[in-house]
């Protein structure tokens, strides 16, 4: 079969690979809809988790099932699945402790495209098949259920592990997919005002329609200094961090306040270290916490996810502003996604329609 690969830092191509063999709890899925992440840009064109090579990318899909082992209960070949990005060792103890993304160690829930071939290969290897597919709901839109995998589930994520009370003010720093996505999980949550930091016309609009209140432009002057004007100097009950470079961490801690958590889920692709502001932090006595997290993965986390696009709460496909189709597109959509034209959001890639 054939994949596109990280062949090492910097370089990609396609590469010939057996079809991975699966064990009896496990399955092997074909590419139904597959999209690009910013963490691959990070992972090939950074070599933000080391060197990795012929590694087949990519942790975004939809799929179909072809083939499933001998214990796999609730699926058959032919299902449509939705696959998340994480899919954990569920009988690991980090699991069992309520961390499901970091099980056998620190983000070792992250497989694809990590430490085994990702899902931009022809087929594709899933771990634990009842407990890391969920069932793709007929009729949704391809475009649409491709977020849930990782934009959703991260995105939701930040918004969830930034506690935000109900009518609370929210700033979500950086609105790519990921933070769009944490604005619209901010919302739903329960926020009030949601200050939206970011500059591409077309995000800012997503960010409106996901619920955005304000817009703070990070180019027209310091992002801690507009928020706090705009909130007469008290600041805002929860920050979530969705893109920037370390130095956005001093923004985030200067617009915080008292009781407040930094909520951070982007992806620091370069440096030893990274920086907290002394002051700001109240000399690290400021009553101003910090929660990280990986993507939540798991077929119940896919299931509700699935609900909230079913029920109409929001929707994910708003965010698909390039959607190619056919397998061989995936690596224009992966090259789109390291450039970043200002229009994008998320490219897509539409394998099928109809298989
Ligand atoms: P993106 O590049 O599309 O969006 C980030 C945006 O932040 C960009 O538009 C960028 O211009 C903007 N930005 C840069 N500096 C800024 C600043 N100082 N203030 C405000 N905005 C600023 O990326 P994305 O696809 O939305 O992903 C965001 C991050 O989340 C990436 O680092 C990605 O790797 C990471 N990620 C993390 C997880 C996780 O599990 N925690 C999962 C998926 C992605
Ligand atoms: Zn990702």
């Amino acid at each position: 079969m054939k994949g596109l690969a990280m062949l090492r830092i910097g370089e990609i191509g396609w590469i010939e690979k057996d079809k991975p063999e699966i064990g009896s709890r496990d399955a092997l899925v074909k590419p139904l809809a597959l999209a690009p992440c910013t963490s691959d840009i990070h992972t090939v064109w950074e070599g933000a988790i080391g060197d990795r090579h012929n590694l087949i990318l990519g942790h975004e899909a939809l799929g179909v099932v072809d083939e499933v082992g001998s214990e796999v209960k609730d699926f058959k070949p032919g299902d449509r699945v939705i696959v998340p990005a994480i899919t954990p060792d569920w009988d690991d103890e980090a699991a069992q402790r309520g961390f499901s993304s970091q099980t056998t160690g620190p983000l070792g829930g992250w497989k694809f495209s990590n430490f085994k071939d990702g899902v931009f290969g022809e087929y594709f290897h899933v771990n634990l098949a009842d407990a890391n597919l969920a069932h793709l709901p007929e009729g949704m839109s391809l475009e649409a259920a491709v977020m849930i995998p990782d934009m959703l589930s991260t995105g939701f994520m930040g918004a969830e592990n930034s506690n935000i009370p109900m009518g609370g003010t929210v700033a979500v720093l950086g609105i790519g997919p990921v933070g769009l996505s944490a604005i619209a999980g901010a919302k739903l949550q329960g926020a009030g005002k949601i200050f939206a930091v970011g500059t591409r016309p077309k995000a800012i609009e997503v960010a409106k329609e996901y619920g955005a209140t304000d817009i703070i432009s990070y180019k027209e002057g310091p992002t801690d200094e507009q928020i706090l004007e705009a909130t007469s100097g008290k600041g805002v009950d929860s920050v979530i961090i969705a893109g920037g470079g370390p130095d956005i961490i001093l923004d985030a801690v200067r617009t915080a306040k008292a009781g407040s958590i930094v909520s951070n889920i982007n992806y620091f692709g370069s440096g030893e270290t990274l920086p907290i502001c002394r002051e700001g932090w109240g000399f690290g006595m400021a009553d101003k916490d910090f929660a990280t997290g990986l993507c939540p993965g798991g077929r119940v986390r896919m299931e509700r996810l699935a609900d909230i696009v079913s029920y109409g709460r929001m929707d994910p496909g708003l965010m698909a502003t390039h959607v190619f189709h056919g397998f061989d597109k995936i690596e224009e959509a992966l090259l789109l996604m390291k450039e970043k034209p200002r229009d994008l959001i998320k490219p897509v890639v539409i394998i099928d329609e109809n298989m």
